[in-house]
């Protein structure tokens, strides 16, 4: 079976949205690769200079991942050249990055659609998919709804930990009683409303 299908496996078991999961370390584990090619590459780095660089979501991440300083160096000095040179300043066509993910995305989608089963029954106590991603996603009407059924479970689990967290967290003497679920609530509300993996990533273990 597929290593997609294990890491995806895993984290439809686990809290918050297991694409958003994916994705982050998906983009992280990319960009290494990526700056080596640009740097090591110029048809590769001329291709980035055309398209513009990186999209602002994507600039962010490079920026917190810091593949390779010398590689961002050289890569942003090339485009800042470009830049100055050009009086007709280029607009970002096409973000390397969102490119990766525009095709790991239909993989993940084949393997949703193809073993769907499994991965309900792992679904966890608080798993859900995020706004962006339940349209993201294109998967037969009947998965869709019922993926959006399983969310819709786990946000009311959710909610009422959020619940309880506040009202603890409103009476000191109750703070000490405040679970790992309940602190977890608010920010799993955060990336549910975000669609975006906010706290740190889950690792995607390498199986053979
Ligand atoms: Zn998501
Ligand atoms: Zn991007």
């Amino acid at each position: 079976m597929d290593k997609t299908y294990y890491d995806l496996l895993e984290l439809f078991s686990e809290n918050g949205c297991p694409i958003c999961s994916y994705k982050k370390t998906f983009e992280e584990q990319s960009l290494d690769g990526l700056f080596y090619e640009f740097v090591t590459d110029p048809e590769i780095r001329q291709k980035l200079r055309d398209q513009g660089g990186f999209c602002q979501d994507h600039l962010r991440r490079v920026f917190d991942t810091r593949p390779s300083i010398l590689g961002m160096s050289i890569v942003y000095e090339d485009l800042l050249n470009t830049y100055l040179k050009n009086e007709n300043h280029p607009t970002l066509k096409n973000c390397p990055l969102c490119n990766l993910w525009k095709d790991k995305i239909h993989h993940l989608e084949n393997i949703l659609q193809k073993h769907w089963k499994d991965f309900k029954n792992v679904w966890g106590k608080y798993t859900f998919v995020c706004i962006i991603h339940q349209n993201e996603l294109q998967l037969t009407p009947s998965i869709s709804s019922e993926l959006r059924e399983q969310t819709l479970k786990s946000l009311k689990n959710i909610d009422e930990n959020l619940k309880s967290f506040i009202q603890k967290f409103d009476y000191q003497a109750n703070k000490d009683t405040i679970s790992i679920e309940e602190s977890n609530s608010w920010q799993e509300v955060l990336e549910f409303f975000a669609s975006q993996r906010l706290r740190k990533s889950h690792r995607i273990h390498s199986r053979k």
